[in-house]
């Protein structure tokens, strides 16, 4: 007789979860997975996946529009149906739903549906039925968090937003985040009266600097009312004859009109009433489980990766510590994930895509031993379309080693230009490999390989 039911119980069937069972089974281990809401977690369910086919549906605005200075005449004013997209949109979510469901099945993960709590650091509780395990792995990802104001219960959040059954005539949006960013052009493509309110000068604290104030000015030129240094202090809500309308209050007077209210002022981890504390997990200050870099918690047979862990909040990270967690657990091979040269993107309109150290952090490093390069330009496609939109490129170099810290991208396709930079930061590439590197023309990426002055150094 084993001694435990199960090598492996995950609790939480997002991307990491699920990438680890499989990987666990695959190994041979015996694996159960337990999930409260549906497989596939925030990514596939609430979060990337359908926010990115939004952000696909939004842009045929933008190309409607463009079409015109390519010779285009269209025969009327292009129709939009928001509920044929949500519609759409959920078909896409209910497949990949049971790709992942089909997929844990394909490899033997028995998955339990239902919410788990940890009876101690070898038990999972599911309602009445009681499971042992000599692993346990803890990814239930992070959840939307919202400040106490009055009136907080009137808003939406990211979660609702993707299912409105209505495109609202005009949203309030508090938060300058990623995910605030990215539904204020959703929305304001879809043509959506959007105000974005974030309590900072600049969006997406974090980023460089200069992504940060030139990503705000885009985003204003195509209609945005970006209120910053704002703070919303109350949130009424007024019944009207068809729909409700919502009235927010701002610190020190002033008040914003919306017929929706969304926040995006960041997430918190999914820690409560699993058991973790009972069970002698620790939690850090910020209530996420505490893991060493091997994601193991104070207590040996316990384990979490993701978001639960607020280390780098992105899928592919998650992935990489469920990958690293089962070559550490059943290959005999201690795994830790490099969290240096992680490239990200934000979905904006138009998009960022990042690489490496921001100017302002390479400088805090290596004070004056800082070269950036930049470039600014009109991407090629809106010569034609007329649109007011610029591309912005930056590139932050160890002036003494030569050695590329950071590569950042504001325009068309940044985010698929920078997943290619993130392999060469990640091989040390220095400018001069950059420099030798023969372009791609015409394209927009080939300006990362031909800028040639230093900042302050321009003719
Ligand atoms: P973030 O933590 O990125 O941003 C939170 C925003 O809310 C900040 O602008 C912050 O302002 C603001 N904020 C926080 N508290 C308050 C408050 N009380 N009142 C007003 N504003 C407040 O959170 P998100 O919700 O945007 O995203 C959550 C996570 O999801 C991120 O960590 C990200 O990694 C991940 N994500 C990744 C995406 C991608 O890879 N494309 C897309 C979407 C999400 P301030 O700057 O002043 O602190």
């Amino acid at each position: 007789m084993p001694k435990y039911d199960y090598d492996l119980i995950t609790i939480g069937a997002g991307s990491g979860g699920v990438r680890a069972s499989r990987l666990a089974a695959q190994s041979g281990a015996n694996v159960a997975i337990v999930e409260e809401s549906r497989v596939g977690g925030t990514c596939v369910i609430r979060g990337c996946v359908p926010k990115k086919l939004l952000i696909y549906g939004a842009h045929f605005a933008d190309d409607f529009e463009d079409a015109g200075g390519y010779g285009w005449t269209l025969a009327g004013e292009p129709g939009f149906d928001w509920a044929r997209l949500i519609a759409a949109k959920n078909r896409e979510i209910d497949r990949l739903n049971g790709v992942y469901i089909k997929t844990l099945g394909d490899n033997g993960v028995k998955l339990v549906q239902g919410r788990a709590q940890l009876a101690d650091p070898h038990t999972v509780e599911v309602g009445p039925q009681r499971m042992t395990a000599k692993h346990i792995l803890i990814a239930t990802g992070s959840s939307p968090k919202l400040p106490e104001i009055p009136g907080i219960e009137h808003v939406i959040t990211s979660n609702e937003a993707l299912d409105l059954l209505e495109k609202p005539k005009r949203l309030a949006i508090v938060g300058g985040g990623y995910i605030a960013v990215e539904f204020a052009g959703i929305f304001n493509t879809l043509g959506t009266q959007v105000t974005e309110v974030i309590r900072a000068e600049s969006l997406l604290r974090g980023f460089d600097d200069d992504m940060r104030i030139l990503v705000g000015e885009e985003m204003v030129k195509r209609g945005i009312d970006l209120r910053t240094g704002t703070v919303v202090d109350k949130i009424d809500k007024t019944e009207g004859k068809k729909n409700a309308r919502y009235t927010l209050g701002l610190a020190g007077g002033g008040k914003i009109e919306a017929d929706l209210v969304m926040y995006a002022t960041g997430r918190a981890p999914n820690t409560a009433g699993l058991g973790l504390e009972e069970s002698g997990v620790k939690l850090n200050d910020k209530g996420a489980v505490a893991v060493d870099e091997f994601s193991r918690t104070n207590r040996a047979s316990v384990h979490a990766v993701g978001d639960v862990t607020d280390r780098m909040n992105l899928t592919p990270v998650a992935i990489a510590e469920a990958a690293a967690l089962i070559q550490t657990l059943f290959h005999s091979e201690p795994t830790a994930v490099d969290y240096a040269n992680v490239p990200t993107a934000v979905f904006s309109q138009p998009p960022i895509g990042t690489v490496g150290l921001t100017e302002a952090a390479a400088r805090a490093k290596l004070k004056k031993n800082v070269d950036v390069y930049t470039s600014g330009f009109k991407p090629m496609k809106h010569t034609l379309s007329g649109r007011d939109e610029k591309t912005f490129m930056k590139m932050v170099v160890n002036a003494r080693t030569g050695r590329v810290l950071g590569c950042h991208m504001l325009g068309m396709d940044a985010p698929e230009i920078v997943q290619g930079l993130g392999i060469a930061l990640k091989c040390k590439a220095k400018k001069a490999h950059f420099d030798a590197t023969i372009g791609i023309h015409p394209t927009a990426a080939e300006e990362f390989v031909t800028m040639r002055e230093k900042r302050g150094e321009e003719s």
